[in-house]
């Protein structure tokens, strides 16, 4: 499932269509599209110009004269862009046709949430999903992570997950920043000494911005169809070392997902 570096990182390789003009929208999988019927998508998108892309949370956001599309990848999803026409294949849900002949492809949605909306509509939406602090922002010191660790109690694991605390930090994520913390994923929050509330914080700031220079985990493709080169030290890597001491990874389940540690350098 594509996290905050995921999405970060689609929205910088999208980065170019900033200024593209939509000459017109194929929608090959309608039932992709949660707000509109495939020809109503088209002439609300056509002769408008691409103006920003933000991320909120796991929430891209792509800024058209006086309209957003937001798509949220949920389980999956790619987003590509090709400098040429496409005639898409079975996995190709929407093709967005720009007037310079170059096309951004949605494609192997399965439960990805795409909409346009006005953008009012997607403060309201952003809203009622309660997004807590963003942890990747420069904003984000050590004072903000503090405020939102006073009133959560948990695994920190189940904390660090938690969308109203840390937007864009899920599963995956959350257990690469416990390694690096040195912390195991089923600790009480309230037993963490202050020394490793500290640990907690750097290791966030540092795995999440490797994560996005690295292009997220190495499932994961980017608009110019790279893939994540992240190095995973325990999601998913169950029986093998531990790169940081050689011990074999564990897995288990906690908040009813499946969960990865060290026993040797995690306590
Ligand atoms: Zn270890």
């Amino acid at each position: 499932m594509p996290e905050l570096p995921e999405v970060e990182t689609a929205r910088r390789t999208l980065r170019p269509v900033i200024g593209r003009r939509v000459a017109g929208v194929l929608v090959l999988r309608p039932q992709a599209v949660r707000t509109h019927s495939a020809p109503a998508l088209a002439r609300a998108l056509r002769g408008k110009r691409i103006r920003g892309l933000e991320r909120r949370g796991k929430n891209l956001l792509i800024a058209l004269d006086g309209l957003v599309l937001r798509f949220h990848f949920k389980l999956w999803g790619t987003v590509r862009l090709h400098p040429h026409p496409l005639v898409g294949d079975k996995e190709t849900a929407v093709i967005v046709s720009f007037t310079d002949g170059s096309v951004l492809e949605f494609r192997e949605l399965q439960l990805s949430e795409l909409g346009v909306h006005r953008a009012a509509e997607v403060t309201r939406i952003l809203a009622v999903a309660e997004l807590g602090p963003d942890p990747f922002a420069a904003s984000f010191t050590r004072t903000p992570f503090e405020r939102q660790l006073r009133r959560a109690r948990g695994a920190v694991k189940n904390v660090l997950t938690d969308q109203r605390r840390f937007a864009g930090i899920g599963n995956l994520w959350a257990h690469e920043i416990l390694h690096r913390a040195r912390i195991a994923p089923s600790r009480p929050l309230d037993s963490l000494r202050p020394a490793e509330r500290r640990a907690l914080y750097n290791a966030m700031r540092a795995v999440l911005r490797e994560a996005v220079r690295l292009g997220g985990e190495p499932e994961f493709v980017d608009a110019d169809g790279r893939q994540g080169r992240f190095p995973l030290a325990v999601y998913g890597r169950d029986g093998q070392p531990c790169p940081r001491d050689g011990a074999p990874v564990r897995k288990g389940r906690l908040g009813g997902r499946p969960s990865f540690w060290c026993a040797t350098c995690q306590h």
